[in-house]
């Protein structure tokens, strides 16, 4: 039965638009700004290796299909961001009226 109840409400997720996640705005950062760092000729370098924690929903706005990888403040991050770990680019993640997607984590 509890099967059953799952099933029809994420197919209810599907047909109705109003129970998408919101799409967010990807803005692209430097990396010097937001995480200590170097940038080397091989790509940037930190101190510490960076943690990410797990992959988003939104993709690479350069790379074909490359989902996004959230990545929380720590050591050698100073603003949480999203990171393609394809092009190595960092964004910014926000909401369609501007608010910052991400500042609460
Ligand atoms: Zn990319």
């Amino acid at each position: 039965m509890n099967t059953l109840s799952q099933e029809q409400e994420n197919h209810a997720d599907m047909r109705n638009p109003d129970l998408m996640p919101p799409v967010l705005v990807l803005t692209e950062l430097n990396p010097a700004n937001i995480i200590e760092g170097v940038m080397r000729d091989d790509g940037f370098q930190t101190e510490d290796e960076i943690q990410t924690c797990g992959a988003m929903r939104e993709t690479c706005p350069y790379c074909e299909d490359q989902h996004l990888l959230l990545v929380l403040r720590q050591r050698s991050v100073k603003v949480a961001h999203l990171f393609c770990p394809q092009c190595t680019r960092c964004y910014h993640a926000s909401y369609q009226d501007g608010s910052p997607a991400l500042a609460l984590i």
